[in-house]
């Protein structure tokens, strides 16, 4: 696998997949007017908003996003793949207007309020092997940082995810190889569970053990290098249970991911990194970038408890325990697919 330049190999009337499973009747126009009010709504707001942001970067507390993409390719569309021109128009308004750090520099900001521009960290999920040929040499060649998360048993086997077959696009995984040489290139491999297993349905500490705390062992063994962050399949909070957090925690892992849509602030524990569905339409990442106070009246908090004397053994931040849990009112962001 090269990661030199990003190869220019863009199909013409390919775009990035808008929420099709949303779309009613008419999806061309469902997707126009969504966008259209997409638009409106950030035009009149963003005066207001850019106020808000320099506020909180003036007292060290600008808002921090991590985005989740799966695929980045122009063949084979769907709702966890985004094209490639639609891709480099993510990175670039990002490269403009944010930061652009690893998840351990949000997990710094988080706890020492020095977070004095607003912050964007990369993350993929699943690993699709097409992000290969384009996405993570274009992130390699401006040096964004990036975490890229796989299943352990697809990358061992090539096994498509049931998604997948589903759609009847048993499409490519990477395999250890190409794993193996991002991490060398520099990317952050991190654990997407052995068989991106659903653990809202998993009680049995056995399985938690072997999708979570083995699993890093086995992938760690594979590439070479630690294994330091945990990526929730479908990462909304059902999955996040505080049996597979704690799990997570005994792995000596240093935080896990969700992926129901939410910003990193300031004095929240930055053991949990919370995502923004990345992979989606350019109208609805910029809404998200451009922070948005209200959002955070819908969001729900994730319970559970880590041992803080663990901790202190284990993670170079102090954690800041959760509390109670507001109902999964995660659709406000929910993907648009499997994740
Ligand atoms: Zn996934």
């Amino acid at each position: 696998m090269d990661f030199g330049l990003p190869a220019t190999k863009r199909s013409p009337g390919l775009s990035a997949p808008a929420d099709s499973d949303r779309s009613i009747h008419c999806p061309m126009l469902s997707t126009l007017i969504r966008f259209a009010t997409l638009r409106l709504r950030l035009g009149l707001t963003r005066p207001l908003r850019r106020r808000a942001i320099a506020k909180m970067a003036s007292l060290g507390r600008a808002p921090m996003s991590a985005l989740f993409y799966h695929r980045v390719a122009d063949t084979h569309p769907n709702g966890w793949t985004i094209g490639c021109k639609a891709f480099v128009r993510h990175v670039d308004y990002c490269r403009k207007n944010f930061d652009l750090v690893s998840l351990s520099e949000i997990q710094t900001r988080c706890t020492t309020a020095r977070s004095y521009r607003p912050a964007v960290s990369f993350t993929f999920d699943d690993g699709y092997a097409e992000n290969c040929d384009f996405a993570i040499p274009l992130l390699l060649k401006h040096k964004i940082p990036c975490t890229y998360f796989v299943s352990l048993q697809h990358i061992l086997t090539g096994q498509a995810f049931d998604h997948d077959l589903k759609a009847g696009q048993p499409l490519r995984i990477n395999t250890v190889r190409e794993v193996r040489e991002m991490a060398d290139a520099g990317i952050e491999i991190g654990l997407h569970s052995r068989t991106h297993i659903d653990f809202d349905q998993v009680t049995c500490r056995k399985t938690l053990k072997r999708e979570i705390i083995d699993a890093k062992s086995q992938l760690a063994d594979l590439i070479g290098k630690p294994i330091r962050y945990f990526a929730f399949p479908f990462g909304l909070p059902n999955q996040l249970t505080p049996q597979a957090i704690s799990m997570v925690h005994e792995s000596h892992m240093l935080g896990f991911c969700s992926a129901y849509g939410a910003y990193n602030l300031v004095g929240q524990d930055p053991f949990h990194i919370r995502r923004i569905h990345g992979d989606c339409d350019f109208e609805r990442l910029d809404n998200w970038l451009s922070f948005d106070k209200r959002k955070l009246l819908n969001q729900p908090t994730v319970e559970y408890a880590l041992s803080e004397k663990m901790a202190e053994r284990t993670l170079p931040f102090p954690i800041v325990q959760s509390k109670k849990t507001a109902t999964s009112t995660a659709a406000n962001q929910s993907a648009s697919g499997p994740i």
